[in-house]
């Protein structure tokens, strides 16, 4: 006889599902997309159920324990995407659909006695409420009168807790107005208002498009009525306006009564992103980004699943919303580097963002003044998204006119101390003068980058990372970026015990002390990881800015991303070539991003924009194109860089990455994984087309106390780069070959 099995996904580093026996008693509700109680092991786990299936079986197969929810969680489509990402990421299966809930959903630790039972099905927060007030005629005493006066000055309900905290006075005198017949409380759902932190409604303008917008926009239309998958790349130069297209296109898209997901790579860093969409949808947004507290995301996902809003402004993760009726999904800054999670599951939000458009037939579109590589190349060679270019600025504004200095002239010319170029303090000096503003470009924050021995060249280099640390002069200490590690400033070298230490190249800290040196009537603010870490302070900075109190804003490439200041008309870069030392194929492009990026901050206004970069490498191909803006002759020069190299988007690239310690067992673990796939290359008569190359030692050869051996695989068939490595770890695992943490990236962005 058949009986009903179903398959689970439990939130473990596992790259399969398991098969449980369904009983009779849940037989009939059980659906794929709920949770279930389940036993593992010894223990008992949370997963979510990807099918239910009906069979004969041969022997034993554990039942499901209990259901967690009488709905599923997700839906079908969202189910069958979590399963992509997690066999086109080659990610656990569990770990895939864990980060499309709300956090705690999926946990790995069930807490199995009676005081702390799992988190069972759609949780909802409640608050205490004043609902009513009856007046009833009674006696009150002088305190609850006053308090009844400043109820009756509140629109009902009124939630106790902050009112209490804001009149000061204790919860018995509403108990006892309770008791008196006075008011009437009662336990309402809560549901936080995406705004609840914000002021009154802003005020937004919303402009006629221009012909160029409108050309746009109504292709968006077009697509909108026809129900079905296209996607489009609209590749417009900063300041052109695509925001106004997007909201257009939502606007059309909720009139045909579906909804709309936009993804954005930071919101915390572009407030007005928000307040558009707050002005044209009001309560039908949904925002979700990381800096949300686990409850407050839960509200936003309730709300959704609910159909209470019908567009969600998100970053990264916000690609899973449980959005139902999916008419359009925009990605806008589509090359931002954040969309890209670097932990498992290691996907890349806009492709994502692609697929669930297919699955869900729904148009979607990618916006970027500098679209990477690949897209670009994907879009107008075939193949990818209609390609859509908006050439100009709005209002005809023209883009910033690009000067780049060569430092190595000016130090000729003025010595080693100089920071600033002559160039870049006079155009400062200028707009200081003319009360406008000016960003400042240092993509590297602290004080000093290293510390160096004189006598015997050796710098401090973290103990657990192979990175040298950096001098941070608010705390006097020596910091890794990268793990945290702390040090105070050593009195003498500790390699050669010479005290001739010298602190080496500048941080936005040491920066921002030279400005204010040279420019003392200047307000100057600073923005990196340092300046925000504190809540509200981003904003802060950000508002002090927007509204004028500050003159010149330093910072890291955080002032690079899509802010639109009207009255920055002068925009500097320090050390522009930075990016290009890094190890990694994707630094000129980077480097070229950025460049275009923070330039296109100036001369969003009435007045036109200049740009000071000082760079020791003006002959770079990034900086040259960078100083004309033009996209195409940068892309030219790339393209050829990558078609030469073997690099994406003329291979598919998997970075396999294995780490731990010591040293000598970490290589030769790498080395066995590289052996591996060298014979599955070969079982496959693949050799052609793929290259596996490696273990080589990483550009960051230690992390964290453990290290790194890469191994880089690029193959000119993605199906077949696929395969390999499944097999290969499939091989690794019924070996029992245990390699400790490796780490597999497919389209990786990063290689450090
Ligand atoms: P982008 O995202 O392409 O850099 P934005 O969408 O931020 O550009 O637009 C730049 C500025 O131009 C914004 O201040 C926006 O309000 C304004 N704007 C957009 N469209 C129009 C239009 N059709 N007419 C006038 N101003 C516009
Ligand atoms: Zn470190």
């Amino acid at each position: 006889m058949n009986s009903l099995f179903a398959d689970v996904a439990v939130p473990l580093p596992l790259f399969q599902t398991f098969t449980y026996s369904v009983p009779d008693s849940l037989g009939g509700e059980l659906q794929p997309g709920c949770r279930v109680l389940v036993p593992f092991g010894a223990r008992h786990l949370v997963g979510l159920v990807t099918q239910v299936h009906r069979e004969s079986r041969e022997g034993t197969v554990k039942p499901i324990l209990e259901t967690l929810d009488r709905k599923p969680l997700i839906s079908p489509s969202l189910l069958k995407l979590g399963l992509w990402v997690a066999s086109y990421y080659l990610s656990p299966p569990g770990e895939a659909l864990r980060v499309m809930l709300p956090p705690g959903l999926l946990a790995k630790k069930v807490a199995l006695d009676k005081d702390q039972p799992v988190q069972k099905f759609w949780p909802t927060k409640r608050y205490l409420a004043v609902v009513e007030m009856t007046s009833v005629e009674v006696k009150l005493t002088a305190r609850q009168k006053e308090v009844v006066q400043l109820l009756s000055e509140r629109t009902l309900p009124v939630a106790v807790q902050p009112f209490l905290r804001e009149v000061g006075c204790s919860s018995s005198v509403l108990q006892n107005l309770v008791s008196k017949g006075t008011i009437r409380m009662e336990e309402l759902e809560s549901y936080r208002s995406p705004w609840a932190h914000s002021e009154t409604s802003p005020e937004v303008q919303k402009h006629e498009l221009n012909t160029d917008q409108r050309r746009i926009f109504e292709k968006i239309d077009q697509h909108l009525s026809m129900n079905r998958f296209h996607s489009m790349l609209i590749h417009g130069v900063t300041g052109s306006g695509k925001t106004e297209i997007y909201l257009n296109a939502i606007a059309s898209t909720l009139a045909r009564g579906r909804s709309a997901l936009v993804l954005v790579p930071e919101i915390g860093l572009t407030p007005q992103i928000s307040r558009y969409f707050r002005a044209w949808f009001g309560e039908e947004v949904a925002i979700l980004h990381s800096a949300l507290s686990g409850g407050e995301r839960f509200d936003q996902c309730r709300r959704i699943r609910e159909g209470q809003a019908h567009v969600v402004v998100g970053t990264r993760s916000a690609v899973f919303a449980p959005l139902a009726d999916l008419g359009i999904i925009i990605v806008d800054e589509e090359h931002d580097s954040s969309y890209k999670q670097e932990e498992l599951p290691r996907y890349h939000a806009r492709d994502v963002a692609l697929k669930r458009g297919e699955l869900e037939q729904t148009l979607v579109i990618l916006g970027s003044a500098t679209p990477q590589l690949e897209t670009f190349y994907n879009s107008v060679h075939g193949g990818g998204p209609e390609y859509e270019a908006l050439n100009s600025r709005i209002l005809e504004r023209p883009l910033p006119t690009v000067h780049v200095v060569d430092m190595r002239v000016e130090f000729q010319k003025r010595g080693k101390a100089v920071v600033l170029s002559q160039q870049l303090q006079e155009s400062i000096d200028e707009r200081l003068d003319r009360k406008e503003q000016v960003l400042i470009l240092l993509n590297r924050r602290g004080y000093a980058s290293a510390l160096l021995c004189r006598s015997c060249g050796s710098t401090e280099m973290c103990e657990n990372c192979s990175l040298s640390l950096t001098y941070h002069h608010d705390s006097k200490r020596l910091l890794c970026h990268y793990c945290g590690y702390l040090r105070s400033v050593p009195k003498r070298c500790r390699a050669c015990g010479n005290e001739y230490i010298h602190f080496l190249g500048h941080g936005t800290q040491k920066v921002q002390e030279i400005l204010e040196g040279l420019f003392p009537k200047a307000a100057i603010a600073r923005l990196d990881r340092d300046t925000v870490r504190r809540k509200g302070s981003l904003q802060r900075i950000l508002g002090a800015f927007g509204s004028g109190q500050t003159d010149i804003l330093i910072g890291t490439q955080m002032i690079a991303k899509g802010h639109d200041f009207p009255r920055v008309t002068l925009v500097g870069v320090l050390t522009a070539e930075q990016a290009l030392r890094m190890a990694d194929f994707r630094a000129s492009e980077r480097t070229f991003q950025l460049l275009t990026q923070v330039a296109g901050r100036a001369g969003r206004g009435e007045n036109p924009g200049e740009v000071v970069i000082q760079t020791y490498y003006p002959e770079h191909y990034s900086l040259k194109h960078a100083r004309s803006q033009n996209y195409r002759l940068f892309f030219e020069e790339e393209i050829r860089f990558r078609r030469n190299f073997r690099y994406p988007p003329f291979t598919a690239l998997a970075n396999l990455l294995v780490q731990g310690r010591p040293q000598t067992k970490t290589r030769q673990e790498a080395e066995q994984v590289a052996d591996l796939l060298l014979r599955q290359r070969t079982r496959l008569s693949a050799q052609r087309r793929m290259r596996v190359l490696g273990p080589a030692q990483a550009p960051l050869e230690k992390l964290k106390g453990d290290y790194r051996f890469q191994i880089l695989i690029k193959s000119t068939n993605r199906k077949e780069l696929h395969e390999v490595l499944e097999s290969a770890m499939e091989e690794l695992s019924q070996k029992g070959v245990k390699i400790r943490k490796p780490s597999i990236d497919i389209d990786p962005m990063n290689l450090l």
